[in-house]
């Protein structure tokens, strides 16, 4: 079955509030096999309502609503309603019972406006609101099946919990359907375009396909999402795990994690795993890559320790970075980076060492070195290697990228892989400005 998702609401269709029901909606929907055909917002606006519940109602067999049931002059969603089906408003005893039972319980008296939520179209029936006064609406347009509930998300919730599940429960029972088990799990990846991974995944992004596959961005890491549906339990997590396994090798090195396990629980896991420790020295990230390797429990069991040497001076004196280096290529270049992450390992005693040096912005960019160039190293017992990041946005993201970077740098050489792999580093030194 599909549906169609409707928020009701000035607030939402201007953009002051966020609709986080119908998010909350659709994927309650996706558990119970129906799949959401579309949302639609729409203001408090009688003519709008109308036609956006009919072509609703004809476009799926059902729909949800949430938003403007309240007592107020800009709550239409009733009378809009009303219109649709060609019918007269009536009061409800029982629901007149309802709301002012819901005022004795708070100690308040009940105020004459909200009596009109006691309203419905004659063909229509009342969905009790145990923790709101306004109660939903249960109506079938054409053969649509529609739910109206209240917008706020606790009672909307509710709602959906008491009545609309049970409703497609039985519905899936009746029509002798068994309800399909819908599993999902997330793969994360970093060091990759959104496009890159989509070309590596091919076919497995095929529309038809179950598993389906489809990738989304956020804070620079593309995760690949899997979602599979099976009226036998068993072979949708079989199938998920297949499919899941697929990715992973299709997608390669850069898939560093499933279902938000973290890039710096990955290093964290690698370095415990080999042995090894780790030291940083951090400019531009002023402490978050540490911050970051020492965010899981057991960390100490890796990370030593590290410097947050931010002006030229601390670099030479906590780190040993020749003045003459400095003055020759500047604070952000391959030379200093290299000069910091070998003072760390050297200093410490770590395995390991990373270090940061960057334009995290907004300001100090130059056409040679623009806000976002950010030179990142690893010094191992082999020697030590920089790459530069070409980075942009605003401060905080040039930062968070930045340590994302560090970490799977340090990742992909634990793995014996080759850092060209990471496309957002390169190798080129940019000249001095
Ligand atoms: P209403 O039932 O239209 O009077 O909505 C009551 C309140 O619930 C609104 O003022 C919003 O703060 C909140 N609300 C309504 N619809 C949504 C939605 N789709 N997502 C999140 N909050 C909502
Ligand atoms: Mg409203």
């Amino acid at each position: 079955m599909k549906a169609t998702l409707l928020s009701i609401g000035d607030e939402l269709a201007l953009g002051q509030t966020v609709d986080t029901n119908t998010a909350w909606v659709a994927a309650e929907l996706a558990t119970l096999g129906i799949h959401t055909l579309q949302h639609v917002t729409v203001a408090d606006d009688q003519v709008a309502l109308v036609r956006v519940i009919r072509e609703a109602a004809a476009a799926t067999p059902l729909v949800i609503a949430s938003g403007g049931l309240g007592p107020t002059a800009d709550d239409l969603t009733r009378f809009a309603l009303a219109e649709v089906l060609g019918e007269a408003l009536v009061t409800d005893d029982d629901a007149v019972a309802h709301v002012r039972s819901f005022f004795e319980r708070i100690g308040r008296p009940m105020p004459e406006s909200n009596t009109v939520q006691a309203q419905r179209p004659v063909s229509a029936a009342f969905i009790a609101n145990p923790v709101g006064t306004a109660p939903g609406l249960l109506a079938t347009v054409g053969s649509a099946t529609c739910f109206f509930t209240p917008g706020v998300p606790s009672e909307m919730k509710r709602m959906f919990a008491d009545h609309v599940r049970p409703w497609v429960v039985e519905q899936a029972a009746a029509a002798g359907e068994r309800a399909p088990t819908i599993l999902t799990t997330k793969i994360d990846t970093f060091g990759l375009g959104e496009s890159e991974v989509s070309e590596k995944l091919g076919t497995l992004m095929a529309r038809d396909r179950n598993p389906t596959v489809g990738t989304t961005v956020s804070g620079g890491l593309c995760s690949v999402r899997i979602r599979s549906e099976n009226t036998d339990a068993a072979r949708a997590e079989a199938e998920l795990e297949e499919t899941a396994q697929q990715v992973e090798a299709a997608v390669g090195d850069a898939a560093f994690g499933r279902n938000g396990a973290t890039l710096e629980a990955a290093v964290q896991t690698l370095l415990i795993d080999g042995g090894h420790t780790v030291a940083t020295a951090e400019s531009c990230t002023g402490g978050q890559l540490a911050a970051r390797l020492t965010a899981n429990a057991g960390s100490s069991a890796c990370m030593l320790g590290g410097w947050v040497v931010y002006s030229n001076a601390m670099k030479t004196s906590q780190l040993g970075v020749d003045t003459a280096l400095l003055a020759e290529h500047g604070a952000v270049s391959a030379p200093v980076a290299e000069a910091l992450a070998r003072g760390a390992r050297e200093r410490s005693g770590a395995d390991f060492a990373l270090s940061t040096t960057g334009i995290a912005g907004p300001g100090g960019g130059t056409d040679a070195k623009p806000v976002g160039t950010v030179w990142i190293a690893l010094a191992t017992a082999a020697g030590v290697t920089a790459r530069r990041a070409n980075l942009n946005g605003s401060r905080d993201r040039v930062q968070d990228r930045s340590v994302k970077c560090a970490l799977q740098m340090l990742r992909y050489h634990l793995l014996g892989r080759p850092l060209e792999g990471i496309h957002w580093l390169s190798t080129a030194e940019v000249a001095t400005a």
